[in-house]
This record gives structure tokens, sequence and C-alpha cells, in this order.
């Protein structure tokens, strides 16, 4: 009788998902991580916006009812406000949840471990090539696409620059905000997500495309920190930060080759229009544990997150033509009853709307 053996490579979400799902079905596989713990690295807020994962409407049900997956976050989202340079669309509702990475105790990272009861091997310093002599298969989930690029035709779509900072004040945490600003952030946007009502993150990433490459980011993120700590009338204190270059956005062109499956942003599970990519990471470790264990074909199961990765590349597009005054235009049309309808409706698909609200302002 054959024995499968399964190496997942890298417990991050989309590593540890599928670990989950593979043991739920009665396999154990053996994850190799490359630093000394799950989450070894800076803490920083991130968001689920129910608003980008339509049919579903709240991500963290749908995993714990689908497929077992339980994650709480750090606060549901009630409020978001979005500013461009001279208007705000503030919108209400339940719009998505607010969660944590990295070292902190109740990063999404370490409440998946804490799920998975399968040998994680710290340290790792297997290379993929080593991992396939050894095992069956493999799941590559080692968050950046550069074994994807290697080893496939991957369409890499654009490279971020982000710079970010947790900071700390007296906030809501049911409240999060972006800003759509050229000023700010060409052709990107900036964003704040708090974590407590304590601590925050404030972010802003760029396209690194060559009209970006001179720009004085020193220059860009004290205009971004002023206007965080103006726009929240605090004097923000900066307790620690980060900046990261070359951040791939792309999608590979085969999920699974072999016996090699391609899982999160090794996938291309980040969302070009905004860079989500945890509802996606997620959602490819559980569909490449279910191609193992003979549960349906990874191919066809990612077909959907293809064509939202797709959709989101277009809207990104469409977002990049965008000077100042338009984005103005299109935030005061936010403001009221159609950004409360585009973020709240089970029914739109909100994309399809936002395109639609874009086209005249792209001409
Ligand atoms: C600053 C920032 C903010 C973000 N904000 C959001 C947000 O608000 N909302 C959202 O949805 N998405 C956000 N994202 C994207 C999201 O975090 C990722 O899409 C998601 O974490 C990808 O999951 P993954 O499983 O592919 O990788 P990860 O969860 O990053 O896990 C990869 C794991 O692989 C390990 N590893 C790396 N190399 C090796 C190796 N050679 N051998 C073994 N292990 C290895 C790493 O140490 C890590 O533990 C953000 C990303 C960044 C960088």
């Amino acid at each position: 009788m054959s024995v499968i053996k399964i190496a997942i490579m890298g417990a991050g979400l989309s590593g540890l998902s599928c670990a989950v799902t593979l043991e739920r079905n009665g396999i154990s596989p053996v994850i190799f991580e490359h630093r000394r713990t799950v989450g070894d690295r800076f803490v920083n807020g991130e968001i689920l916006l129910s608003l980008l994962n339509r049919p579903i409407f709240d991500s963290l049900a749908y995993f714990s009812e689908q497929y077992g997956i339980y994650l709480h976050p750090t606060a549901n989202i009630k409020k978001l406000v979005l500013h461009s340079e001279k208007n705000q669309a503030v919108i209400h509702g339940h719009l998505g949840f607010t969660n944590i990475r990295g070292r902190h105790e109740d990063s999404f990272e370490k409440q998946l471990a804490r799920q998975v009861k399968s040998n994680i091997i710290y340290n790792s310093q297997y290379s993929y090539e080593q991992l396939l002599k050894d095992f069956t298969h493999v799941v590559l989930a080692t968050g950046d696409a550069a074994y994807a690029i290697k080893i496939q035709d991957y369409r890499k779509d654009l490279t971020v620059h982000l710079r970010g900072a947790t900071v700390t004040g007296n906030f809501d945490p049911y409240s999060a905000a972006a800003w759509l600003d050229n000023q700010l952030a060409p052709k990107g946007y900036g964003y704040f997500i708090p974590f407590s009502e304590k601590e925050a993150n404030i972010v802003i990433a760029f396209p690194e495309y060559q009209e970006n490459i001179s720009l004085d980011i020193n220059k860009l993120w004290e205009n971004f920190f002023y206007k965080t700590c103006e726009d929240h009338q605090q004097n923000l204190k900066i307790t620690d930060n980060f900046e990261i270059s070359g951040y791939i956005i792309g999608i590979c062109k085969y999920p699974r080759i072999g016996n090699t499956f391609f899982t999160g942003n090794c996938f291309g599970s980040i969302m070009p229009f905004l860079g989500f990519g945890q509802f996606a990471a997620i959602l490819t470790g559980i569909y490449a544990a279910y191609d193992l264990c003979g549960l349906g074909k990874y191919e066809k199961l990612t077909i959907p997150l293809r064509k939202s990765y797709d959709n989101s590349l277009s809207l990104r597009r469409s977002m990049e033509k965008l000077s100042n005054p338009k984005m103005d235009i299109l935030v005061k049309r936010l403001n009221g009853t159609l950004g409360n309808k585009l973020f709240n409706s089970k029914h739109y698909n909100p994309l399809k709307l936002v395109s639609r609200l874009l086209k005249p302002l792209t001409i």
C-alpha cells in the first residue's frame, strides 16, 4: 500500500489551515517553518473586509461552519471612514473584522497553530527540492512568490512598497479608516487599523512603478503620519515600525504542478485592489487539503479565487487612473446611502457596482 507523506513548507495562514483540514480528515502532515516559532515577526493589525469576499458575508462564520476552522477577531468593524483629499465617506454596518498577526498571543497564525496537532519543525533550513525528495507531496506556503516564480509561469502584476508603524493613542477598536489620496500614497492607499483601544497600525502602500521610484518615502511618511494625527485629533506615539519593499502581487498559472501545491501568497492570494490576502490564503490551504484527501480538485476549487484576483486587478487599474479631484467625487458618492448599501448588501456584486461607479470617472 502506498503511503502518502505530506510536507507543508511554511506555518502561516495557508500552511496551518491546510494542516488543520488534513488532520480533520485523518492525515498528519509535517510542517516546516523557517522561523523559530509560529508568527515570529512584527505585530500588525490586519483586516477582513466582507465587501471583498462576496458572496460570503461573514468570513469567520463561514470558516467555522464550512470548514471547522475557528478564528476570533480583535473586533468587528462597525465603522469605516474613507478619506480622499477633500472629502470623506463614513460607512456603517457589519463591515468585517480586524485581527492581529505576528508575535501577539492572539494572532491568527497562533490561533491556527493551537488547532494543529502535527509536528512543526522550527528553524527549518530545508529547501523545496529537499522536501520533494523525502515526501510524496509538498504544499508551498512560504508567504512569498519566490518558488512560484522559480518553478512556473507566475504572472507578477506589480510590486508594492509598504511603510507602517504601530502607534499608541485612544482608539475606537470598532472603527477603521483608509485614505485614497495620491499625495499621501501615489496610486496606492493609506490605512488605519486599531487592534486595541490603545494600539493601532498606520500604513501607506504604493506600487513601485517607474514614476514612483524617485519618491521621497520619508516625506510621504511624515505627511501621512501628520494626517492621521490630525484626523484623530491626537498626538499619536510611534512604538514600532516596519518597511517592506518589493512585496509581490501576482498569481501562479498552475495552482498544482505534479505533487506540489501553491497556497497563500505562493498561489496569488493577495488581491491587487487593496492588498488583502488573508481570506484567499486560508481558503487555498483548505482547498489543497481537500485535493490531498480526495474531496475535490485544487485547480477547480481555486477558479473563483482566480476570478476574484482578476476582477480586483481591473479595479486597481481603474483606481490608478483617478486624479485626486476624481477620487473626491467617488468618495463623496460613497458617503451615505450608496456606500452603506454597497458595503452591507448581501445581494449586490459589490465590485461590479464599484466598477460601474468608476467607469465615468476613468474616461
Ligand atoms: C504589512 C502587511 C499588511 C497586510 N494587511 C492585510 C490586511 O489588512 N488584510 C488581508 O487580508 N491581508 C493583508 N496582508 C496580506 C496577508 O497578510 C497575506 O496575504 C497572508 O498572510 C498570506 O498568507 P500565507 O500563508 O501565504 O503566508 P504567511 O501567513 O505569511 O506565512 C508564511 C510562513 O512561511 C514561513 N516561511 C517563509 N519561508 C520559508 C521557508 N523557506 N521554509 C519554511 N517556512 C518558510 C514564514 O516564516 C511564515 O511563517 C498584509 C500583508 C502585509 C505584508
